[in-house]
């Protein structure tokens, strides 16, 4: 499907900006949406960029009742020169792709992907942040619409984008967040759907996310079934720093493959640090903080980018990471990633997706 198949119908009604300072975390959406529907009849069909405006959804559809749902998280960038960029959204769609067989759906082809989000942020281009740490946050999301109540894969599928104008996660400071070890609670099983970005992997994680925050703790710290190795930190991935080696779990399938954690993996590697992806129970990490070997804990994600943690915790011990503070390895990190996002820094490995 080429771009002249996508059809554009501007708003007559363009909503007011939100000024930089209130736009935190996904709060306001921009003034149009994507939108392609699926149906093993037709293939993919009836691609367009409308106004924002509510999904027109049976009561019967497969989501609704069985869950076949998938989203992604990406991030455009309005460069100094005017230039807008997407980073890494080819990654994104392989993701999302990789997910769509997990869960038996219908995923939009790369060129339906990559032409209707960049037509969409064209159009919607005024609504870029300029300020730094700000960006337009993308949310590609599929889902099944067949309405049918019997349970099987559904045969038609809506793919849809909408965009979100944020500020920095965490405002302006990078604080270090305070981490909860969730001992009771798990994410992913073995087989199960851990490394898929489907909606329901959020709904199982925010009972303990909540619990969490109740004891003013910021996220989970998220165990394998067996409650013994580390796997990822609230919806991020997690790294450590032990002595010089940098080190972040292994993927094995209970793990989300982060563009973020590949993406530092792959600097890290280019400058031969010493990066390694293994197995790293929470024993290591407690013995880890005993001896002094252990320097730093962070999350990455495309929201936050990086973020560090203070302090972990669990029912009977708790641990502070570099003095509750922001470590070198972890500013350098986000300095880095953001720089090249900005067009700051060169971007040696063609991360940028040019849209205009
Ligand atoms: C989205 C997500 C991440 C981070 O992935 P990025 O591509 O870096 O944004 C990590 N863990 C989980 C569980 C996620 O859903």
């Amino acid at each position: 499907m080429s771009t002249q198949n996508i059809s554009i119908e501007r708003t007559s009604a363009p909503k007011q900006k939100p000024s930089a300072d209130s736009l935190g975390f996904g709060r306001f959406f921009t003034d149009h949406m994507f939108t392609a529907f699926y149906s093993t009849k037709k293939g993919w069909y009836d691609a367009k960029i409308t106004p924002y405006q509510p999904l027109p959804l049976d009561p019967g559809a497969s989501v609704l009742h069985y869950g076949q749902a998938l989203f992604e998280g990406m991030k455009a960038f309005a460069h100094e020169d005017g230039k807008c960029v997407m980073f890494r959204p080819e990654f994104n769609w392989q993701r999302m792709v990789d997910g769509a067989e997990r869960l038996c759906m219908q995923a939009p082809p790369k060129e339906l992907f990559l032409q209707g989000i960049s037509e969409l942020i064209k159009v919607d281009k005024e609504w870029i942040p300029r300020e730094k740490g700000s960006s337009l946050y993308i949310r590609p999301t599929l889902i099944g619409t067949e309405a049918f109540l019997g349970v099987r894969p559904a045969d038609e599928y809506l793919f849809f984008t909408i965009l979100s104008p944020v500020g920095s996660y965490y405002g302006n400071d990078n604080k270090p967040v305070k981490i909860w070890v969730e001992e009771e609670l798990v994410r992913a099983a073995p087989g199960g759907l851990g490394a898929t970005k489907a909606a329901a992997n959020y709904a199982a994680s925010l009972k303990a996310a909540l619990n969490a925050k109740k004891n003013s703790y910021a996220q989970v710290l998220w165990l394998d079934v067996n409650r013994e190795y580390v796997e990822e930190v609230g919806t991020m991935n997690v790294f450590f720093v032990f002595e010089d080696e940098i080190v972040t779990p292994a993927l094995g399938g209970t793990i989300l493959g982060g563009g973020t954690r590949n993406s530092i993996v792959t600097l890290l590697k280019k400058q031969n640090k010493n990066i390694t992806e293994r197995k790293i129970s929470i024993n290591e990490v407690r013995e880890g903080e005993k001896t002094g070997r252990l320097k730093e804990i962070f999350g990455t994600g495309t929201a936050a980018v990086i973020s560090p943690v203070g302090e972990l915790a669990a029912k009977d011990w708790k641990i502070t990471v570099n003095n509750g503070e922001i470590g070198p390895v972890a500013s350098y990190l986000y300095e880095e990633l953001t720089g090249i996002q900005q067009g700051v820094k060169p971007d040696t490995n063609n991360w940028l997706y040019h849209i205009s």
